[in-house]
């Protein structure tokens, strides 16, 4: 159980988050067939598959370089919603990740900025019924075990927890952004698409974490 990663245990655990998303596809367009246009796992198998392949290959100097080759792929490949969503997730903490280790702190610090960075360009908040409800408590939660003394393993799985309670609350959100907007009330009763994804993204981060 890893207290604290180096850049090559960050590049297999980002790499094994990438293929999840991209063995995820089917589950994820079916999620948004629901509420929205049923492309999510097209968009997102698309880019977490170059993800993958970038973060393998990619000269690794700092963790943040590591972030940043997820990202980029994803922006670069996506396309839709998600592509500049999840694009932004991973490439917007890459400048707090300086180091060439990765401990609670520097996780916790990694989420709160990627939340922070991903309202910052989709402008919308909690409770829109977007990838942000499982994202940002995922950020609060880690610094709560950050500051609890956490290390990365504990960082994570609080993130994960956390990630997972807010994609079941978004089962009850009237989408207010995105394509799920025009569904108004009927998009109530259903898990909104990209919270999933960001759920499969901590789950499988903290049981690689928790392996390594
Ligand atoms: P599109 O909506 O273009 O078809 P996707 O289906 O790939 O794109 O992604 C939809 C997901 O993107 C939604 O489930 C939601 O979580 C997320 N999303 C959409 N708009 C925003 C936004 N402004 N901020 C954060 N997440 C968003
Ligand atoms: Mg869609």
């Amino acid at each position: 159980m890893a207290t604290t990663l180096n850049v090559e245990q960050v590049r297999s655990v980002l790499s094994a988050a990438c293929q999840a998303i991209y063995d995820a596809r089917e589950a994820l367009s079916d999620a948004d067939r629901q509420i929205g246009d049923g492309d999510h796992g097209v968009g997102m198998g698309r880019g977490f598959k170059a993800a993958r392949e970038a973060v393998n290959e990619a000269d690794l100097g700092t963790v943040g370089d590591a972030f940043k080759a997820v990202g980029s792929a994803v922006m670069r490949t996506s396309g839709g919603a998600s592509g500049a969503v999840f694009g932004t997730m991973f490439r917007g903490p890459a400048k707090v990740l300086s180091s060439d280790t990765l401990d609670g702190e520097g996780l916790a610090a990694a989420l709160e900025e990627s939340a922070a960075q991903v309202q910052l360009r989709g402008k919308a908040k909690p409770g829109d019924k977007t990838m942000l409800d499982a994202l940002v408590p995922a950020g609060v939660a880690a610094r709560e075990a950050a500051a609890a003394g956490g290390d990365v393993t504990a960082v994570a799985k609080a993130a994960a927890a956390a990630a997972h309670e807010g994609c079941e609350a978004t089962i009850n959100m009237k989408a207010t952004v995105g394509k799920s907007k025009s569904l108004g009330e009927r998009s109530i009763g259903y898990r909104d698409p990209g919270a999933i994804s960001v759920t499969i993204l901590l789950d499988t981060i903290a049981q690689e974490i928790e392996a390594a």
